[in-house]
């Protein structure tokens, strides 16, 4: 159902929050113009981090070498450590191409571990797994199952079953992981516990959902992920990677490059941020990193949206007037399905959005601030499907792609109302495709909902690299 026409009902709208629609449009719009420039910056940044010298975005090399053909085949176990969940998977990739079989338990990650110590962390997802192969496989004697293990987050690496945590992201805080390499202390933590487990690659989820979505589409060039973070991974050749140039590899070697694009634009030369967005930053556990990441990743859409509302009820245009905002106050109090709702809703009469308040806010907005709130979130949703599209766009310029697919996975691209087409119609007014195009289906760079890549892709990778070291391969 299309929303009837704003014009007419913004009549009702007194003129002080008409004011402050237009301020707040001036502030989230991004123009053309404008992520164009940010796009063309972002090609350097990309082709900057694959330097020596190094840029903002870290481009990790990830050391899986190679797309899948589809005649992978094998059992193996995947772990995701995401930010809400952590899933265990028992991956059978068959005979018959592109096929598998799964199976999958879920394990809710307590927040408290998020901001806990590292022993409580890796002894947790030990007991997960631990758990799993005692439930799916009772009284056998299992030697050792290979795992994938997806772990998303910022990770330099030497091998592919090695990776030194460069930060934290995403809100996580545990001391004493940072700087050093995440396997020792997670394997120790399995034989602890006698799991028998052997990690063959620490994989990040966008470098899995770029594997799995190929074993599937020989179209697809890159993964991304729009979701609690955000980030993409794409394949480059080593001898375009400098900072790989004094290991001597074969330069037509094919490597994943993990691009870790939340970083873009940390050193602020670019990127529109408002003052909602400097305040976000300087409440994180980590200010000055992830700035591209900050105002796109589902974990701050909720969070820009409150500072926005707060700020109107605080200055002269007097949101929720005379009423208990208390409950607005606490920080990540909404999160990003909060703002999917309200963009949702029927704009008729906002219903629904009236009663979010009520029930999760105890705020009883009026006429004129429903559609101010739902026009927010709208600019704030809008806003960050189209800055992701300079990523996309920017990846595409670097490899001068003009026509593939990319695998995107996540709550947000999954989710989020209209952030298909909000980056579909962006990535056209970047790279000025005819007036037809731009709707997402048949675009010359479409970016289609990816297979499950931190289960299939992170088994698809182990069996990659299994394979490469039977080979006798680096
Ligand atoms: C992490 C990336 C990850 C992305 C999506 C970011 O915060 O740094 O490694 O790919 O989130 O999960
Ligand atoms: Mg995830």
């Amino acid at each position: 159902k299309k929303p009837p026409s704003r014009k007419g009902s913004m009549a009702d709208v007194p003129q002080d929050l008409l004011a402050q629609i237009s301020r707040l449009e001036e502030l989230f719009v991004v123009p053309t113009e404008k992520l164009k420039a940010i796009s063309d910056h972002f090609v350097n940044e990309l082709s900057k981090g694959l330097t020596t010298e190094g840029g903002s975005i870290p481009m990790n090399a990830t050391w899986c070498m190679g797309m899948p053909d589809g005649n992978e085949t094998g059992t193996f176990l995947a772990l995701d450590m995401g930010g809400t969940n952590l899933r265990v998977c028992e991956i059978t990739l068959l005979e018959a191409k592109g096929e598998f079989d799964i199976i999958q338990s879920k394990y809710k990650m307590p927040e408290e571990l998020k901001t806990g110590t590292a022993d409580e962390l890796w002894g947790y997802v030990a007991d997960c797994l631990q758990q799993f192969i005692e439930y799916h496989h009772p009284d056998e004697k299992i030697e050792s199952l290979p795992l994938g293990f997806t772990f998303s987050y910022p990770a330099t690496q030497e091998y592919i079953d090695h990776g030194i945590l460069q930060r934290w992201t995403k809100g996580f805080d545990i001391d004493g992981v940072e700087g050093k390499d995440v396997v020792p202390p997670f394997e120790a933590a399995l034989a602890e516990r006698g799991v028998p487990i052997k990690l063959t690659a620490l994989v990040n989820d966008t470098t899995g959902t770029m594997i799995a979505s190929a074993y599937t589409d020989p179209e697809m060039k890159a993964g991304c992920i729009f979701g609690t973070g955000c980030n993409a991974a794409y394949m480059e050749n080593v001898g375009s990677i400098p900072k790989l140039a004094h290991m001597n590899l074969d330069p037509d070697l094919p490597m994943a490059i993990n691009c870790e694009w939340g970083a873009f634009d940390n050193e602020h030369k670019i990127l529109p941020r408002t003052p909602y967005d400097i305040i976000i930053d300087k409440e994180s556990p980590r200010p000055d990193q992830q700035a591209f990441e900050k105002m796109i990743a589902g974990l701050y859409l909720g969070e820009i949206f409150r500072l926005v509302v707060l700020d109107l009820h605080k200055t002269d245009c007097k949101m929720f007037d005379g009423q208990d905002i208390s409950k607005l106050n606490k920080p990540y109090s909404l999160d990003a399905s909060f703002l999917s709702a309200i963009e949702e809703d029927p704009f008729e009469n906002l219903s629904e959005t009236a009663d979010l308040f009520q029930n999760k806010l105890s705020i009883t907005p009026n006429r004129a601030e429903l559609e101010l709130v739902r026009r927010l979130a709208e600019l704030i949703g809008t806003r960050a499907a189209r800055l992701s599209a300079c990523g996309v766009a920017a990846i595409a310029k670097k490899k001068g792609w003009t026509k593939c697919h990319v695998g995107a996975d996540g709550s947000v691209f999954n989710k989020y109302p209209h952030f298909k087409v909000r980056g579909a119609q962006a990535l056209k007014e970047i790279l000025d495709w005819p007036a037809d195009k731009g709707k997402g289906k048949g675009d010359p760079i479409e970016v289609l909902p990816a297979e499950d890549g931190s289960g299939v892709g992170a088994a698809l990778i182990a069996a990659l690299t299994m394979k490469r070291v039977a080979e006798g391969q680096h």
